[in-house]
């Protein structure tokens, strides 16, 4: 069995192909093409499995979809997706566009449950039962692993955990989507770097402000190259993310009472930094049971999107499953 993964982002399509053991025979980033519009880049997508289903004849090949945004699982339809800029689609079948070119019905699920599932097979080996993965980036998303089986909801959308609301409603902090308060507000890396200019206004001879001031663009690892200095302003944008980070996963623990959480992302690496303020919280909480034996893990793979898409697409076809169901 083959698994192609194709992890669909607004500048970069991360192709993996893989098969049941974990081996991985191709990757590929190709740039997101707007020029021909949304058939041309779904061809351009059904070309590469076209090619994978020659290049191993007589194999069973599946393929899933990561997609960014709302995704439909059930029918395999992308319904919003603020990044990609293609005009000429509203409600987007995938599923049935690319079955029309490959042959395949592909299974199409938000592209950071289909990462939860890379974690969970590829990083956990499936160790554990209840599994939260987190990414931290620009954006904050999530997946789900109940009673080890992927966990989509009723539409597909479980694990905006980014936008659930950890502030005052009206005077909170805006976040990407419109609202104000939400998680991703503070812990998501455009949040981060408001707290980062607040420190720079209230520390300006700090190492934080030197370092940002010296660079061109913000990098959130500058950061980080504050705090491995010592720097306190630095220190405390870190403890403070931990903090808020830590509500948001103390939430997430009453609800569901995982076992295990995982940061990814590349907010992740800072994990040193802000992970003891995170910890604080959680120990803090009045309901001690959930939090006694979670187990909080980093993992950090670039490529984990595209490779839990080729490994949820071999485990769905090993249980003859089509689309993501
Ligand atoms: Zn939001």
């Amino acid at each position: 069995m083959i698994g192609v993964g194709v992890d669909i982002g607004g500048t970069f399509v991360k192709l993996f192909v893989m098969n049941e053991h974990g081996e991985i025979f191709r990757k590929e980033k190709i740039e997101t093409d707007y020029s021909k519009g949304a058939n041309g880049f779904i061809a351009q997508i059904g070309d590469f499995i076209n090619s994978i289903q020659k290049e191993f004849p007589g194999q069973r090949v599946a393929v899933a979809v990561g997609a960014p945004g709302d995704v439909d699982n059930q029918r395999g339809i992308l319904r919003y997706n603020p990044n990609l800029k293609f005009k000429d689609v509203a409600d987007w079948p995938l599923a049935d566009m690319l079955k029309k070119h490959t042959g395949i019905t592909p299974c199409v699920a938000n592209d950071a449950t289909l990462a939860a599932w890379g974690v969970y097979e590829a990083d956990l080996k499936r160790q554990g039962t209840n599994v939260l993965v987190v990414t931290l980036g620009t954006g904050v998303g999530g997946g789900m692993i109940i009673n080890k089986e992927l966990y989509q909801g009723s539409n597909g959308t479980a694990g905006e955990i980014g936008h659930t609301k950890i502030a005052d409603l009206a005077s909170g902090p805006l976040c990407g989507c419109g609202a104000r308060g939400c998680l991703e507000a503070f812990v998501g890396t455009i949040g981060i770097k408001r707290r980062v200019m607040e420190a720079i206004a209230a520390h300006p001879q700090s190492e934080l402000a030197k370092l940002v001031s010296a660079q061109k663009d913000f990098k959130i690892e500058t950061v980080s190259r504050a705090a491995e200095k010592g720097c306190a302003a630095a220190l405390k944008v870190w403890e403070d993310t931990g903090y808020y980070l830590g509500i948001g996963i103390a939430n997430f623990t009453l609800v569901l009472d995982m076992d295990t959480v995982v940061l990814t992302g590349g907010v992740s690496g800072a994990a040193k930094f802000f992970m003891p303020a995170l910890k604080r919280v959680l120990e803090n909480q009045q309901i001690k049971t959930p939090f006694k034996r979670l187990k909080i893990l980093v993992s950090q793979n670039p490529n984990i999107g595209g490779v839990g898409a080729a490994m949820y697409a071999i485990y769905r076809a090993q249980q003859e499953h089509v689309l993501c169901k």
